[in-house]
């Protein structure tokens, strides 16, 4: 049995680099490819309503009388869907994730677009 099994270890984790980031103010660029949350150029929508009724789990609700689109990001599963099936091509997944939210705050996370 080692006399100082845990000195190995120490001398390795004291001339390395941390593990960890100074999270959040050094962040990590996020992976090609990763599937962060849903946004839309509005502009370009017409309203039709595809993205609302493919979508898996209701998390978008288009209002054609308010000419209003709205999303639930704690809802949206993020499965890409709507981007796919949008005619306009006007949704799109980005690699940033929502920011988390604490409970209470689910309104923060509803995102609603209309035109005047
Ligand atoms: S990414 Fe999927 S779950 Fe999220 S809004 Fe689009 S269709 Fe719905
Ligand atoms: S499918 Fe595209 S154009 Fe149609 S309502 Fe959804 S975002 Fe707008």
């Amino acid at each position: 049995m080692s006399f100082f099994p845990m000195t190995g270890t120490v001398i390795k984790n004291l001339f390395s680099r941390p593990a960890t980031r100074l999270y959040p103010f050094v962040k990590r660029e996020p992976f090609a490819l990763t599937r962060g949350h849903v946004a839309i150029e509005f502009s370009q929508c017409i309203l039709c309503g595809i993205c609302a009724k493919r979508c898996p789990t209701h998390a978008i609700a288009v209002d054609r009388e308010k000419k209003e689109w709205q999303i639930d990001h704690l809802a949206c599963v993020i499965c890409g869907n709507c981007a796919i099936v949008c005619p306009k091509k006007c949704l799109s997944i980005k690699e940033t994730a929502s920011n988390a939210v604490t409970s209470g705050a689910k309104a923060d996370e509803t995102e609603t677009h209309a035109n005047a």
